[in-house]
């Protein structure tokens, strides 16, 4: 397989090898949001050039997960929306959610809630975090993966339990107050190895707080740079969301971000690219970045 269509479930997820580090992407749902925010002050006539809207101004994006096995670990990084029975009516005709999500596709190759050990979250956004939790059945919620430990980065948790934010309603009370009463959360300040080749990093921006995730292993590292640029349409610098709490900071750390990986010759995983997850980052002759999709099957 060379490309993957990232919208609707696979029957055979692609897997990326990092020495004894297997990184499975799946299909965490997908959902559909107002292109004009997607892209902040860029005109339509621009971005449009760069993703299809729908007859409501939307444009797809993909909601990947990646379930992480190194070390005898099993780790999922983000949850995507969770099931869309979480979601009103009129919430799942705004979003126009796709019907799977993180549970179905993990199902699909095996792998039950109770197997991950941990859980970590770019940020807490509800197309991040959604997945975390899930109806109890009388009303309440619990963690969907009941053995792990959820990795948050502390400021982003206060942050949204104090409606730190543009948009206060996508820090959803079933999301996040679950978690803190079944003791899961495990708060990280700043770098932090997790378990040997996954390391976290602030990348602040899109929350003040948010976290990039670095795997590295075998020789390669890769990153998954979450919101700071969800799709490969969001390359440009001033590509940022009107979401962003700080679109000048994100702008800032997306070009130190980009020098890095140009840099070490990292690669990006994009997790909310309707199209492709992984990308190879190409300097041209006129010192500006390209993203090219990189077969994802390697
Ligand atoms: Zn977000």
């Amino acid at each position: 397989m060379s490309q993957t269509a990232r919208l609707g479930p696979t029957n055979e997820p692609p897997r990326l090898q990092l020495g004894d580090m297997r990184i499975t992407l799946l299909d965490g749902g997908h959902l559909w949001l107002d292109g004009g925010a997607m892209f902040g002050i860029i005109p339509k006539p621009l971005w449009s050039r760069l993703t299809e809207a729908d007859e409501q101004n939307r444009i797809p994006l993909a909601m990947t997960c990646f379930l992480v096995e190194v070390g005898g670990k099993t780790i999922l990084v983000e949850s995507g929306a969770g099931p869309t029975s979480k979601y009103h009516e009129k919430e799942q005709d705004i979003f126009r959610f796709a019907e799977h999500s993180i549970v179905d596709s993990l199902a699909a190759i095996g792998v039950e809630p109770p197997q991950i050990d941990m859980v970590i979250l770019t940020h807490l956004h509800f197309d991040h975090a959604g997945g975390g939790t899930t109806a109890a059945g009388d009303g309440g919620f619990v963690p969907t993966f009941p053995r792990a430990t959820y990795v948050v980065p502390r400021g982003e948790w206060d942050d949204a339990v104090h409606g730190h934010a543009v948009m206060t309603a996508t820090y959803r009370t079933e999301n996040l107050g679950p978690l803190e009463a079944a003791g899961v959360l495990s708060f990280v300040d700043g770098v932090a190895d997790l378990v040997p080749g996954i390391s976290v990093r602030p990348i602040p921006g899109h929350t003040r707080h948010q976290q990039g995730v670095v795997f590295s292993g075998g020789g390669r590292t890769l990153v998954l740079p979450a919101d700071l640029m969800p799709t490969s349409a969001h390359l440009g610098l001033p590509y940022n969301m009107a979401y962003d709490l700080l679109p000048l900071e994100n702008m800032t750390n997306k070009q130190q971000l980009l020098d890095e990986c140009h840099a070490g010759g990292w690669q990006l995983l994009l997790g909310q690219d309707p199209q492709h997850v992984l990308f190879d980052l190409i300097r041209d002759d006129r010192n500006r970045y390209r993203l090219h999709a990189a077969n994802d099957e390697s």
